[in-house]
Order: C-alpha cells, then structure tokens, then sequence
C-alpha cells in the first residue's frame, strides 16, 4: 500500500483522448560507498516508469504539446537522443497513441532499440562517424518532409523546465534540514543541471552548480558503450553514454553563478558505476559519473557538506556493454 505522502502510480486521463502516466517523485537516498567516505544523496532517477530520468522531459514536453492541441492521436513524433530520451518518447507515445521514430548513431547499445520497439517505435540509425549531429540533421529532415513534431530536447527549454518544476522540488522537500551546498550532474542536453539551477534559485536555495565531465582515456571506441570519438562532428567525447560534449543550447555555463566543471576520468566514472550497483543501486555508467564527481566535491567542502546528485538511468540497458566487461 501507498504512504500517505507517495502520489500513487496511476494513469491519468486527460482533456481529449489518451492518457499519461503520472511521473511519480522518484526517492532521494543518502550513500556511502565505504566508512570513511562522504555521504551524497542520491536521487533515484532510475526508478522511473521507463528506467530513466528522460521519462520527466517525455512527459512534460509531449504532454504539454497534447494539452494544447499541437499534438493529437496518430501523430508522429521523432527525436535524435543516445538513447535514455527515445525510450522515454517512446513510452509515452505508447499511452498517447502517437507514432514515434527514434534516430541513434550507430553503436549505441541494442537493448535501447529493443525496448523502444516494444513500446511499438520505430529505431534509425544514422552513421557511426557522424554521431549525435548526424542523428538531429536526420530528425529534422524526418520532421520538415513528413511534419513530425520534434521535441528537440537539446535546445527545447521545456527540457529544463521539467527538472525545474518537478526534480529540484522533489529533492528540496525531501533533504531533511533543507540545506544543500552543491549539486552535481553530467550535461548531455543539460536539462538536469540548469534545470536543478533554476528550481533551487526559484527557492533562494544558492546551492553550487557542478558539471560532471568526463574524459576520455584509453578503452576501445569500437567497443564502447556509445563512444565515438569524432570532435568535428561534436559526437559523444566519452565512454558514458548520455554525457555529450558541445551539444547543448540549453547548458550556457556563464549563466550558472559559481558553476564549476570537474573532469572525471572514463575508467572512474565506470569503476564508480560498478561500485555502485555492487551496493544494490542498479545504475548505468553516468551515474558513475555523476557520483565520483560529488564525491570529489563533498571531500573537498568536508564532513557534513550536503551534496546531491541524480543516478540518471538503470544497469539493464548496458548488458552488453563495457559496463559489465563486454
Ligand atoms: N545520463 C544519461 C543516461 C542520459 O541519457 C543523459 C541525457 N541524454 C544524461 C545523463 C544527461 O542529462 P541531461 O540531458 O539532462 O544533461
């Protein structure tokens, strides 16, 4: 049975046709991965409706567009995403009754296709060595020639909005004492980030901003669990999926007062994921990420420092990745 404080998970029907999941507020945990190490809270993005944080932009952004008639049954909706964001279009196209096509790079996982054509989307692939970039001139092609609505979650500031409005709320109602000094998340779309920026400002709570950053050292592209090593063509710089490089319009680092960007090496934010799921959190390598990093930063701020972070998505997804030594 629900705790009185949980929303329970049901559908919700909405003004016209279809219905959508509620998003439910995911939990906020703190973690230690060893006696003497700091304690960060977590916030359990994986535990959403489709095993990611994405399920919050879906939501809101094809949601809001159903609200206001520019969405409407049989509709077809496409994006370009590594992956995270394509299933979560794809499930809440599913309850909407839209039709859905997902544009990767080639070398994204597999099991992200399968789960998106469960949901009944479509998976294209777009050329390894083009990357992300490729991916969005393919969707935008998709979207002028057969007027698809593209939710376009790199420059869509409904992105942000959905983590401004739902995630940074959550989390201040959740941390017992309400303090927090820093908060810190990879930037792929930076969605997360800007979004947890603003909701914490909205709240007069100047918490400080830190953009995980991964580099790239060693491991095998050819290999990787979504690497593609191409900076001409602004393509994932990493081994940590999601996590991209000079992509986003909506991360503009000046505009986030006292934002810091840490550099984590591949190998840790991986090793960190593995420790992490060892502990029983079922998460996937920019959770790694994202955790060495606020580790890094509560060393540093010393013993009581609040510092938060979002575990981005689940494990399953990187079966057959470097993630478990494929
Ligand atoms: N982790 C994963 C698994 C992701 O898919 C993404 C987004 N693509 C991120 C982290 C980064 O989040 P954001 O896009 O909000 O910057």
């Amino acid at each position: 049975m629900a705790s009185p404080q949980q929303k329970p998970f049901v559908c919700q029907t909405l003004p016209s046709e279809g219905c959508i999941l509620q998003i439910p507020p995911t939990p906020l945990v703190p973690v230690k991965l060893g006696p003497e190490e700091p304690l960060i809270w977590c916030k359990l993005e994986f535990l959403n409706p489709s095993g990611s944080t994405k399920d919050r932009i879906a939501a809101h952004i094809l949601g809001k567009a159903w609200r206001q008639g520019r969405l409407k049954k049989g509709d077809l909706v496409v994006e370009a995403s590594s992956g995270s964001t394509s299933i979560a279009m794809a499930m809440v196209c599913a309850q909407l009754g839209l039709r859905f096509i997902a544009i990767m790079p080639e070398g994204v996982s597999n099991e992200r296709s399968l789960i998106i054509r469960a949901f009944g989307g479509e998976v294209r692939k777009t050329p390894r060595d083009q990357g992300i970039v490729g991916a969005i001139a393919e969707t935008e092609r998709i979207a002028r020639e057969e007027r698809a609505f593209c939710p376009r979650q790199f420059e869509n500031p409904e992105n942000a909005e959905a983590h401004r409005f739902g995630t940074a709320h959550e989390i201040v109602s959740q941390l017992p004492g309400g303090t927090l000094e820093a908060f810190v998340s990879g930037v792929g779309t930076g969605g997360t980030l800007v979004g947890l920026y603003q909701g914490f400002r909205d709240q007069g709570i100047p918490a400080k901003p830190v953009a995980a950053i991964p580099i790239a050292r060693g491991g095998d592209p050819s290999k990787g669990v979504g690497c593609f090593h191409a900076p001409e063509t602004c393509c994932f710089s990493s081994r940590i999926p999601g996590v991209i490089e000079r992509m986003s319009k909506i991360y503009q680092p000046d505009a986030l007062e006292g934002i810091e960007e840490l550099e984590i090496e591949d190998e840790t934010a991986l090793a960190t994921a593995r420790k992490l799921i060892r502990e029983g959190f079922p998460v996937g390598p920019s959770s790694g990420l994202n955790y060495a990093a606020a580790l890094e930063i509560a060393r540093r701020l010393g013993p009581g420092a609040v510092v938060v972070t979002v575990l981005p998505d689940r494990m399953e997804r990187y079966f057959s990745t470097e993630l478990f030594g494929c």
